[in-house]
């Protein structure tokens, strides 16, 4: 190589000064946990992703996911579907609430949750199905909706890579057709506050009961049923809650992030399509793209390699290192990890596409603060590496 190249992390975090000067303000403010800006925050998401739902901020996605659950009465008995292809918070909150995960399979293209196994996995104990909107290509709501419609069970959308994304019932986050949607700010999503999430919902129950869960299960409205005026130093406490509120600093740079998101979509968009103009000869299949109409977020460019390219994932990552790219895998399925292995009985006949597909596939970096230069080095490297 005649030029020198600096090695391309996998996802830069794109954040710099004006976030930077917003937690500077943040800490001078004096109020560094959950306080004015977290409540800013939350009102601003919510006209970013539809009006008039309720977001609650939390300490991340798996926390969100947990309160969710937690909400929605699920226990000890219940059976929560959710696909293997996902990361494992999707299926650990189910743990936490004592609830038995069902592991369904993904559809080949998309590799979002298959309409067709959940139909299969559906039992009388089915209460929550959680479809997951990987790598920001939205899940088509409204065929889930319509499976489920009557049948008492609730949809919780993992929504941690969706922001922002447009599906079938509007912007993801806006929850016209489940109980709740849950968004991470952790380093490498979209939209970052370095560890930090957001539930949003339409269900007052559901918004009270997560706002009083997040913190200890305090609840400071319980004097005011009984009384117009709560003294300041009034709590009650009205269960064993939990430690998973967002503090102020996080939300100042939430804020800033929030403010940004548009354009850092627009350049997630651009490199993606940068990408699928160069691979379309290439022995890749490349990601599905939105339907018309529908947007995505574009977290993450998930490659296949086909068996035209004769080499194996391991090999692939291995020649882009060595072109000094980074690559992941996003995601080694839940089927293949020990602890879930019991919850995922006979992949090969209930998992095909997984199974089939989980191999072949390859996360090539993509983040808005990469440089033409550098999306064009991730280029050469892929045209490299399959030659
Ligand atoms: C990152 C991620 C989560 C968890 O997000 P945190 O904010 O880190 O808790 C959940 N689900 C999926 C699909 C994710 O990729």
């Amino acid at each position: 190589m005649s030029e020198a190249h600096d090695f391309i992390p996998f996802a830069l975090p794109d954040v710099g000064d004006e976030e930077a000067q917003a937690v500077a303000e943040a800490v001078k403010s004096g109020w560094i946990t959950s306080g004015p800006s977290m409540r800013s925050l939350e009102r601003e998401f919510s006209q970013y992703v539809g009006g008039d739902v309720e977001s609650v901020a939390v300490s991340s996605a798996t926390a969100g996911l947990h309160l969710a659950l937690e909400a929605l009465n699920v226990g000890p008995g219940d059976e929560i579907i959710i696909p293997t292809w996902t990361f494992t918070a999707t299926a650990e909150v189910v743990r936490y609430v004592g609830a038995t995960p069902v592991i369904v399979d993904v559809d080949p293209l998309t590799l979002n949750m298959s309409l067709e196994s959940v139909k299969r996995a559906i039992s009388p104990r089915t209460k929550v199905v959680i479809p997951v909107h990987m790598a920001g290509l939205p899940v088509d709501m409204a065929s889930f909706s319509r499976l489920l419609a009557g049948s008492g069970v609730s949809l919780v959308e993992d929504a941690a890579h969706a922001l922002p994304a447009v599906g079938t019932d509007n912007r993801v986050g806006s929850v016209g057709l489940s109980a709740a949607c849950v968004f991470s700010f952790y380093a490498t999503k979209t939209v970052t506050t370095g560890e930090g999430g957001m539930l949003t919902t339409r269900d007052p129950d559901i918004a009270a009961r997560a706002r009083i869960m997040r913190l200890h299960g305090i609840d400071r409205d319980s004097f005011n049923r009984y009384s117009s005026v709560a003294p300041g130093w009034f709590y009650d406490v009205v269960a064993p809650g939990y430690k998973y509120n967002m503090t102020d600093l996080a939300a100042a740079m939430g804020r800033v992030q929030l403010r940004r998101s548009d354009a850092m979509h627009r350049r997630r968009t651009r490199i993606a399509q940068m990408y699928r103009e160069a691979f379309t000869d290439l022995p890749v299949q490349l990601p599905a793209e939105a339907p018309e109409g529908q947007v995505h977020a574009w977290h993450l460019f998930i490659v296949r390699l086909l068996d035209e390219a004769g080499i194996d994932r391991g090999t692939f990552i291995k020649r882009m290192s060595d072109r000094s790219v980074a690559t992941s895998v996003h995601f080694i399925p839940l089927h293949e990890h020990t602890y879930w292995k019991p919850y995922a009985p006979d992949p090969l006949a209930l998992l095909p596409n997984a199974v089939a597909q989980a191999p072949r596939a390859v996360s090539l970096p993509l983040s808005s603060r990469m440089t033409d230069g550098q999306v064009n080095q991730v280029i050469e490297a892929v045209t490299g590496s399959l030659k």
